[in-house]
């Protein structure tokens, strides 16, 4: 184990741990831009600036790993000058849409100037005027509120391995693409999002339906219904409407969701989903209660049982039900209608 010194405070760490990870480990917090434990640190935004003793510049924290004896101070005069400075530059081409951008209250470039009593830039130029990539159907790309992060890139090759989108051109006009620009709808992307969660800014934003702002929200964590990997998700409710879904760390998605996980939710509050059985009556579908469609469900098996014998009769489950319900469909099939006739409807 190896011992340092954040702000005063002792802390022994295993060897190849970075000062950010020792940070967090006694509720330090840094600032980060571009970092995600998941990913392979890149050290892109400098924004995780810290002081050690002796050293001669400011290293960031997620990329250097601690020696013995390491003092540090994550918020000395020279560091908070340096977290001004990039913020400053990071301004000076970001336009400053505070009032309307979607991602306001769920901004780490808003939260950081407001930390920093940043407020504008100081330098002047040139402005970035790219076109925004409405062409994908779930979320829009505006890389004129990119900060080059790179999180969404990395996250798209590393975790999601899909390599849809990448850096572009080389200093001021460097934005994230698509090969040869052609959009995203033209891409290998699948639209799962997952880019779009891990985005600190404005620039990657969900096409919502519903106006809200992220501090309105409330959220409710459960498993997705779509499939049986059972993804953890959290659902952002407002006014008990779902207007937004982010994944949650969970066992067996660590963070990621698919595109139904992520983005298919306006089924829920649908005016055209049903709420109560549809019986055919007179070759007409008329609402009917629960008890009646059950009484019809089961005196039709009984009769089919009777006429046909029991391997006319099959039970179709779903994997948008849970491991118990799947269990007692099968159950009911075999031990109660007599049949092996038990399949899924992934298997369509
Ligand atoms: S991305 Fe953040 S800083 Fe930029 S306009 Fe939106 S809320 Fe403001
Ligand atoms: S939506 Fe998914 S596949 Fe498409 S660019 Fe983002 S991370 Fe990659
Ligand atoms: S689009 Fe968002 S996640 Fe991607 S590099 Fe820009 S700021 Fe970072």
């Amino acid at each position: 184990m190896i011992t340092v010194k954040i702000n005063g405070f002792e802390v022994k760490v295993e060897k190849d741990t970075t000062i950010l990870e020792a940070a967090n480990k006694i509720g330090i917090k840094i600032p980060t831009f571009c970092h995600d434990p998941r990913l392979r640190p890149h050290g892109s935004c400098r924004i995780c600036t810290v002081e050690v003793k002796g050293g001669r510049n400011l290293p960031t924290a997620c990329t250097t790993p601690v020696f013995e004896g390491m003092e540090v101070e994550t918020e000395s005069e020279g560091v908070v000058e340096a977290r001004k400075e990039i913020l400053d530059l990071l301004l000076a081409n970001h336009p400053l849409d505070c009032l309307t951008c979607q991602q306001a209250g769920r901004c780490a470039l808003q939260d950081l100037c407001f930390q920093y009593d940043v407020k504008e830039s100081s330098y002047g130029g040139a402005k970035k005027e790219f076109e925004i990539d409405n062409s994908n159907p779930f979320y829009y790309s505006d890389q004129n509120k990119c900060i080059l992060c790179g999180k969404c890139v990395y996250v798209c090759s590393q975790l999601q391995c899909t390599d849809a989108i990448g850096f572009a051109e080389r200093g001021f006009p460097t934005h994230i693409a698509t090969p040869f620009n052609q959009g995203l709808e033209e891409s290998t992307c699948v639209s799962c999002g997952n880019c779009v969660s891990v985005c600190p800014v404005g620039a990657l934003v969900p096409k919502s339906k519903e106006k809200f702002r992220y501090w309105e929200t409330s959220p409710v964590r459960t498993t997705c219904s779509y499939c049986g990997v059972g993804c953890q998700m959290d659902l952002l409710v407002k006014d008990n409407k779902i207007v937004e879904i982010q994944p949650a760390m969970g066992p067996s998605n660590e963070g990621l969701l698919c595109v139904k996980g992520k983005f298919a939710y306006n089924f829920i509050g649908h005016p055209d989903r049903l709420k109560a059985p549809l019986i055919r009556k007179n070759g007409k579908l008329e609402e009917g209660t629960w008890e009646e469609a059950y009484e019809l469900i089961s005196s039709k098996i009984a009769e089919a049982k009777e006429t046909l014998g029991p391997n006319s009769v099959a039970g179709l489950s779903s994997a948008r039900c849970t491991t118990e319900e799947n269990y007692l469909l099968q159950k009911l099939m075999r031990a109660v209608v007599g049949t092996n006739n038990v399949d899924h409807c992934a298997r369509l």
